[in-house]
């Protein structure tokens, strides 16, 4: 199959044009029609000469995801299960604005991305890599995640107008423009973001451009399970990217025992890493610390976690467990959760914990894809 025309940057596909004899002026033609009115066919591009739409759909493809299921609803987190054209199922998780998570006050929304089919890290209590990795998430699979949602969100703000106005009126609102919906990105959702580095950073790269998603790089986290090598080549990019690391252990011990990826990156080496980036990028980074009744719940582990937060000038986030059917980990107690908050902050560390009732698809991405895949094996 040829590649996907949102794979490309502006730079890329300027080149093509120039070798096709055509006027430069024409890309940002190209681009307005993908990233500013999210077209998903090549027809709908009206102002490019019916030749060059053919060329283009000669060289391109120009897919979109196809959203299979929906879990959520207004107001509150909801969780998008998408079907790929070699019909591999990813999640995209689209959260409400909340100032004290990962972006600023603001009435838009944070959309959490997949990079991968499945994940090939298998850490103990995670959802996404109980089948192992399938393959990487190309640039344009990525991009249009963000795409298809406000696609998506465009179509009910639109169906929300009409009926408003006019229940039997069915003609497009064409003159409607819905502002952007998403203005943080969380790459939090199936996969290591790392593993699959330079289609990452492609797509994030067509996401912050002025022509593309125009969403700042401060404005997107990238969560990573601790891949040190990848976390220094992060470091020497230009651009100014949140990072988080998905910790859940304080001590090579804790972290062995639930973390495949500490045998080859133990804490000492993720902890010079994350200092080599703190240092290149002068960025406060995040420490997520997933709450696991009898593992790493216990006060005494505050203590090392204390240290090293302090080591790196990082927040730490504690997120309770969310169950994962099949698989044999718990959440502890609220008690024990608010108690471990406190010790942290005892020690002076920064240090949050997620409370929302309800939330139990937020953090847990690759839970709607498992329990389709397993609907569709038994039916
Ligand atoms: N692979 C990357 C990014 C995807 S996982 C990483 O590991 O950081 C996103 C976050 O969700 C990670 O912090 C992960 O540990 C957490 N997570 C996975 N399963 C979870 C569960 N059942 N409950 C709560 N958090 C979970
Ligand atoms: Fe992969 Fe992250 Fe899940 Fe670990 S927590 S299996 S790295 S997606």
């Amino acid at each position: 199959m040829p590649t996907d025309i949102k794979s490309l940057t502006s730079e890329e596909l300027e080149a093509q044009f120039k070798t096709w004899d055509q006027p430069v002026y024409r890309v940002a033609q190209v681009l307005d029609w993908l990233y500013v009115r999210r077209v998903t066919s090549w027809d709908a591009m009206t102002n490019l000469p019916k030749a060059m739409r053919e060329k283009l759909r000669g060289n391109y493809s120009l897919q979109t995801h196809e959203l299979v299921r929906k879990q959520g609803s207004h107001d509150t987190t909801q969780k998008f299960l998408w079907r790929l054209h070699d019909h591999s199922l990813i999640e995209s998780v689209l959260i409400p604005a909340n100032p004290a998570l990962y972006g600023d006050a603001s009435d838009r929304h944070t959309l959490c991305i997949s990079t991968q089919v499945g994940c090939a890290y298998g850490c103990k209590f995670c959802a996404s890599g109980l089948d192992g990795w399938k393959r990487n998430l190309t640039p344009d699979e990525i991009v249009e995640q963000i795409l298809s949602i406000e696609r998506w969100n465009e179509q009910n703000a639109e169906r929300e107008v009409r009926s408003a106005e006019s229940p039997e009126d069915s003609t497009p609102h064409s003159a409607l423009r819905t502002p952007r919906l998403i203005n943080n990105i969380v790459v939090m959702g199936m996969g290591e973001p790392l593993a699959n580095y330079d289609n990452l950073l492609k797509a994030l790269k067509i996401l912050n451009a002025p022509w593309g998603g125009g969403i700042g790089a401060r404005k997107i986290t990238i969560s990573t399970s601790g891949l040190a090598p990848q976390i220094r080549k992060l470091a020497r990019e230009p651009m100014q990217f949140r990072l988080a690391i998905s910790l859940h252990g304080a001590t090579d011990e804790t972290r062995n025992k639930i973390m495949p990826v500490n045998r080859k990156y133990p804490l000492r080496e993720l902890v010079n890493a994350c200092e080599e980036y703190q240092h290149e990028k002068g960025r406060m980074i995040t420490l997520e610390y997933i709450l696991i009744a009898g593992v790493n719940d216990f006060i005494a582990e505050t203590k090392p976690l204390a240290v090293l937060a302090r080591k790196l000038h990082a927040k730490v986030n504690l997120i309770p467990y969310n169950k994962v059917e099949g698989l044999p980990w718990e959440r502890p107690g609220e008690d024990a959760c608010e108690k471990f908050l406190a010790a942290l902050e005892d020690q002076k560390v920064t240090a949050t914990l997620r409370r929302e009732k309800g939330h139990d698809i937020d953090a847990a991405c690759g839970q709607l894809r498992l329990k389709t895949e397993k609907e569709l094996s038994n039916s």
